[in-house]
């Protein structure tokens, strides 16, 4: 055995005669001991003590013992505060009590023991009991050390005192623990030593060392026990670095009426208001308050009984706020109208509270606006932002749980179908639906529009359903499994219940969580939190990348305006199709068998999206907005081939017209020309383009000629159009001399023209591959990061939701790459790609519309690459701003990777 010294010292203390540590300490002395060290260089009323640094007990917890030379050390530190306070270790007239604290350098609050009263002996609590003149006090601190002491140090069960409490409590009349008299608490000393001899075999030691050094070794060897370690997995804090240990001169709380102890912060921590919160217990120790044994007053109560030590309080925790720059949490005591701090650390805090107190703080010019910006998370912009279920009913438990995939809540009436969720919502909307799906199909869409969530027992977080839920600010849970949906007969099951359609369910989309039954909403937005206002204005001008919206509609368009986006980074020109009224001429178009047939239903389509894209521009002046061309492969606009063989054979044997047959089995051919065993390979993206030139030159038509119309109003529209799905570079050479011969056409009639940007979707790995050459084409690349993921890993976006779950599972990924980029080979191809593109071309511009665009981590590395913008659903802008800013505030360079490939090009057009 190893038992040598440690190089540095095992003591500090701190006192009247000179403090040895401070507050930067936190390693050695653990937070309490830094910060009890800090508040007495500060000149705030602490009771003075000495901590044993974590050194010690990590020397201990290996070797079983303390070092060479640290008994010594302890004999003397001991000897210090003797003097320190004039009393002595064990005298009988003039005992020193100590307690002995635990504390770890992160704050495990709870987790670990204290003992408090250290020092207490038959032979001397007469003398404590004269010195302070109450026999009742002396005895109720002897019976709590010989509680603490039992439970913390000799491991006995805490409930073999409560009984021998209750029993004194029924010897007399008094219910409280404060209000014990001096026969009911002589009893409760007895009764405990008996008890510990009886379950130790042992008497309780009467030598206050003993006292101590089995307290100190007990401490020690709370950081092993069970909560500390669980505490420390779910946290992510490392075993390692053991607890310090605080020896204190004790003060008392419980020495009457002019005395008590209190707990409070100096700002409201779940509203973030800046007022004292705080509560007080009279005439108890520590302890008491968080054992919640007896009701605490507010500090109002403390005002009004004790307003000097009130306002001291006031003035004392200011002081230590503005001192540490953020929301303290304390531990106070009174003796005597005598106050006392006993701890102080960085209060834990909501959403809400952290968001304001950042904020205030930076107003007050406490903190700088960028150490607010690193403050506040992503996740509490979210968390905020969101409405909430009132989930404060007793025995609420969730029936089904889901993936949180969309943020929110909701509350409605279960909705089978689309068709259904329209009706049941009336003209109006006035009925709130849950439309309840198997899965969500591209035929859905009204019904989403009119429902006011979603949840699905099929798809995962970028599916269909989330995707569109979240462009819609709307709550969506994908993949409940467990929910069995039996449209056909009306039925919703969910585990052992039964709904019928018209039940409600309540949806809480942070966290995925499924309740039956109508729950309450509590409201909160973004637009009503200024707080939230001021820190994204602050976020906006840190920022060194962009923020767009993915938008879709003129009401996508607005919402992304009101969320301050610099533009419109990804509208999916499909989704106007989905529209009813639109759905039959797209599948005209789709079906026609000559090319005049095709054009007829094209002409028909262009004045609704012209009509379209003119109000986009008008909501986006002055701002880009990037239109892509059509992308879905064509048979999502169609009935499945069973829908039709279905509806052919009914016809059949209804003997219908040859009117009606004929036409079926038209579209029976054409939807089985269609299918394809890969859609997602399949005749899609830019090959649509190539294989139907007529449907992007209708597209075209439309954009150039919405841009000159409102253009004409005096508005300045920013089109750009991209092209998605390139495989190479020949695509774009065909799909750009199209573009641009369509708009010169439209400009010509017009006798005007207008200025646009032609860019790609690089989602393709050999686009990512070619994009030095892709870029030299175009003015702008934008990688769509989902499929980019689907294509770079193989698997599919739809439905890999059940082997990805076994990979996390087991740990073969770590985080979902639909979700969280994967930087390894995702994101490896990405950082090829902008160094290529930006060198072939200087003028460039970079984005990502993937739903990675709204992931924080995931920005985080779009930043150290250096894309332009990233664009996300509106509803995620907020924490993109956030993400954004705290990136370039990231004191973190990139790694050397980045910095390696990166060297050499330059980041032009930013
Ligand atoms: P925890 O980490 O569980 O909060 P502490 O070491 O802070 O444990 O102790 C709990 C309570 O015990 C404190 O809030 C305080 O009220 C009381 N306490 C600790 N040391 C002293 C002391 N020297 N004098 C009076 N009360 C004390
Ligand atoms: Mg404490
Ligand atoms: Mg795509």
């Amino acid at each position: 055995m190893n038992l040598k010294k440690p190089r540095s010292r095992s003591i500090y203390r701190f006192g009247s005669q000179g403090v040895d540590g401070d507050g930067r300490m936190q390693q050695e002395l653990g937070g309490k001991g830094a910060g009890l060290a800090e508040m007495t260089k500060l000149g705030v009323p602490v009771p003075p003590g000495f901590t044993i640094s974590t050194s010690v007990c990590r020397f201990f917890l290996e070797y079983g013992t303390t070092p060479e030379g640290f008994n010594e050390e302890l004999e003397d530190a001991i000897a210090w505060l003797e003097l320190e306070q004039g009393q002595g270790f064990g005298n009988e007239e003039s005992p020193l009590l100590v307690s002995v604290r635990s504390g770890a350098p992160v704050s495990m609050p709870g987790m670990m023991d204290t003992i408090l009263n250290v020092g207490i002996n038959d032979a001397n609590v007469s003398g404590l009991a004269a010195k302070h003149q109450s026999m009742r006090f002396a005895l109720d601190s002897y019976r709590r050390l010989l509680q603490m002491f039992g439970s913390v140090v000799l491991l006995l069960p805490k409930a073999a005192f409560d009984g021998a409490m209750e029993d004194a409590k029924h010897g007399s009349d008094q219910q409280l623990d404060s209000e014990f008299d001096e026969v009911a608490l002589r009893r409760m000393v007895a009764s405990f030593h008996e008890i510990i001899e009886r379950h130790t075999g042992h008497t309780f030691p009467m030598d206050p060392r003993a006292q101590l050094r089995q307290a100190v070794d007990a401490v020690f060897q709370s950081w092993n026990n069970e909560r500390a370690r669980h505490y420390r997995r779910i946290q992510g804090i490392g075993e390692n670095s053991g607890t310090a240990v605080t020896v204190q001169a004790m003060v008392f709380g419980n020495y009457g009426r002019n005395s008590g102890t209190g707990v409070g912060f100096t700002r409201n921590p779940s509203t973030g208001q800046k007022e004292l919160f705080a509560e007080f217990l009279p005439n108890a120790q520590g302890e008491d308050i968080v054992a919640g044994i007896r009701t605490p007053m507010s500090i109002s109560e403390l005002e009004r009984t004790m307003p000097r030590v009130y306002q001291q309080l006031r003035s004392v925790t200011s002081k230590l706020e503005s001192h540490h720059r953020d929301v303290q949490d304390f531990e106070f005591t009174v003796q005597n109208g005598e106050l006392f701090l006993l701890q102080t650390r960085p209060a834990k805090r909501s959403a809400l509270a952290r968001i304001r107190t950042a904020v205030e703080m930076a107003e007050e010019g406490l903190i700088s606006q960028p150490e607010a910006l690193r403050r506040v998370t992503p996740a509490d912009i979210e968390e905020v932002s969101s409405q909430q279920l009132d989930l404060s009913r007793e025995g609420l438990q969730p029936i089904a749980k889901g993936l949180p995939a969309s943020p929110g809540s909701a509350v409605g009436r279960v909705a089978l179908t689309a068709n259904r969720a329209v009706a049941l919502a009336g003209k109006r909307g006035e009925s709130p639906i849950i439309l309840v799906r198997q899965e969500t199909t591209a035929d859905d869409i009204h019904g989403m529009d009119a429902a006011v969530g979603f949840l699905t027992a099929r798809g995962g977080a970028t599916s269909h359903a989330a995707v569109v839920a979240r462009g819609m600010g709307k709550c969506c849970i994908t993949g409940a499994s467990g929910i069995m949906v039996d449209d056909a007969r009306g039925l919703l099951r969910i585990g052992e219940q039964t709904l019928r359609e018209g039940d409600w369910l309540s949806l809480d989309g942070s966290t995925g969580r499924v309740f039956l039954g109508q729950l309450d909403l509590c409201p909160m937005g973004p637009s009503d939190n200024p707080w939230i206002d001021k820190l994204l204005s602050w976020a906006r001008r840190s920022a060194k990348v962009a923020v767009r919206a993915n938008a879709d509609t003129p009401q996508d368009a607005i919402r992304a305006r009101d969320a301050r986006a610099t533009g419109i980074g990804l509208c999916r020109t499909e989704h106007m199709f989905f529209a009813p009224d639109r759905l039959s001429q797209v599948r005209a178009m789709i079906l026609a068998s000559t090319s005049e047939a095709r054009q007829r239903a094209l002409d028909s389509l262009l004045p609704a999206q012209q009509a379209d894209f003119e109000e986009l521009f008008r909501e986006m002046s002055g701002l880009p907005v990037t239109i892509r061309l059509i992308d879905p492969p064509l048979h999502e606009f169609l009935p499945t081939e069973l829908a039709v063989t279905v509806e052919l054979a009914r016809a059949r044997h209804e003997k219908m017209d040859r009117e009606i047959v004929g036409p079926l089995e038209e579209l029976l051919t054409r939807v089985q020309q269609l299918s394809e065993s890969n859609p997602m390979l399949g005749l899609r993206g830019c090959r649509l383009g190539i294989v139907y030139p007529e449907i992007l030159a209708m597209q075209v038509t439309a954009v150039m000629r919405a841009a000159l119309t409102v253009e004409a109003e005096g508005l300045v529209p920013k089109p750009e159009i991209m092209v998605p799905l390139v495989a190479c570079v020949e695509e774009v050479h065909n799909i750009r001399k199209l573009i641009d011969r369509t708009a010169g056409e439209v400009f010509r009639s017009a006798g005007r023209t207008i200025a646009y940007r032609v860019g790609a979707m690089i989602e393709l790995p050999r686009a990512a591959v070619c994009a030095g050459t892709i870029a030299k084409e175009l003015d702008f690349l934008s990688f769509g990061t989902n499929d980019l993921t689907q294509m770079t890993f193989g698997f599919s976006r739809d439905d890999s939701q059940k082997y990805l779950d076994t990979y996390l599972e087991l740990g073969i990924l770590k985080q979902d790459p639909f979700l969280t980029l994967d930087r390894e080979g995702v994101g490896a191809l990405i950082l090829f790609a902008v160094q290529q593109a930006r060198q072939a071309n200087r003028q460039i511009t970079i984005g990502v519309c993937g739903e990675h665009g709204g992931d924080p981590a995931s920005i985080e590395f779009f930043h150290q690459i250096g894309v332009d913008y990233v664009s996300c659903s509106s509803a995620r802008i907020p924490m993109a701003q956030l993400s954004t800013a705290r990136a370039a505030l990231s004191t973190l360079a990139a790694a050397p990777l980045l910095r390696e490939t990166l060297s050499g090009v330059s980041i032009a057009s930013r």
